[in-house]
């Protein structure tokens, strides 16, 4: 069966989903986006996702194309017409149509694409009990990281270092030093003494749901966390690293720049973490 995405009101097979050449969001990157774990059917967190959504739409002065209750009602229709059960939801909004000026155009209407695909979440529980390398990479992108903005070439630049290093993630590193976060994840780490820590959302960073909600997972299970930032030397010599995001969970992170995490497997908290999201997730 072919895929289904929503297209401005349609519901169109793939290979006819198109939007128009002066969509700002293809001329100028001026749009937002959302992606949302599916997991047996439901969707994983959705209050905060579309919370988040909506700030995103707010800090950029873009209308929302609908109201929450119509769009999570076209969310459900694409899950059903991919009957997706474990899948990736993908939420875009651009600023719309509109004769190429790079102001606010007056007139234009938000334009609203949605897609779905299969994820295998049994391949992702395999993966964080292997553990998964990364490396780092200068993080030169704006500073507007809490928007989830569409204009994602810098984290596309990382993603392809990680690759052709032959690792899952990027670790981004500001120009102090200090990790801020992976190229499309939240960066967690373990010290010695058993504290979690990560960046605070106020340091530039995206507020990655899953960072949210493996807060309070932590939380739940006493661990203590600590926001700040932290450098990229600290990461390397931390008991653990890992990495969190709506279709990896928690994932731990065993090697950095070719340097062991640890003794270069898994540790403790993250696994707990990581099992504790699947948990979560099959709730
Ligand atoms: N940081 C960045 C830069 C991201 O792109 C993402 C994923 N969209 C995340 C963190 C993780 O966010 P979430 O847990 O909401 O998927």
């Amino acid at each position: 069966m072919s895929r289904i995405a929503y297209v401005n009101g349609a519901y169109v097979p793939l290979s006819h989903a198109y939007v128009h050449i002066e969509d700002r969001g293809y001329q100028f990157a001026d749009g937002i986006y959302e992606g949302i774990a599916v997991r047996r059917g439901r969707m994983v967190d959705l209050e905060p996702h579309l919370n988040r959504l909506w700030r995103s739409l707010g800090e950029l002065s873009i209308q929302a194309p609908m109201d929450r209750g119509p769009m999570t009602a076209v969310f459900k229709e694409v899950i059903r017409q991919n009957r997706a059960r474990d899948a990736f939801l993908y939420i875009q909004v651009t600023r719309g149509v509109a004769k190429r000026d790079h102001g606010f155009p007056a007139d234009s209407w938000p334009a609203l694409v949605i897609t779905c695909r299969r994820v295998d979440f049994d391949q992702v529980a395999a993966r964080a009990k292997a553990g998964v390398k990364a490396v780092s990479h200068p993080d030169i992108r704006w500073g507007r990281c809490d928007v989830k903005s569409v204009s994602l070439l810098p984290n596309v630049l990382a993603k392809q270092a990680a690759r052709d290093a032959g690792a899952f993630e990027t670790v981004l590193v500001d120009k102090d030093g200090f990790v801020t976060e992976g190229s499309s994840t939240n960066i967690w780490m373990v010290t010695k003494d058993g504290t979690l820590v990560t960046r605070s959302t106020a340091d530039n960073i995206l507020p990655g749901i899953t960072r949210m909600t493996v807060s309070e997972l932590a939380h739940g299970h006493q661990m203590v966390i600590e926001e700040r930032a932290f450098s990229l030397e600290e990461a390397k010599d931390a008991a653990e690293l890992f990495l969190t995001s709506s279709t990896a969970g928690a994932m731990p992170i065993i090697e950095l720049d070719g340097n062991k995490i640890g003794d270069g497997t898994p540790g403790p908290v993250a696994s707990r973490l990581a099992a504790a999201y699947m948990d979560f997730m099959n709730a």
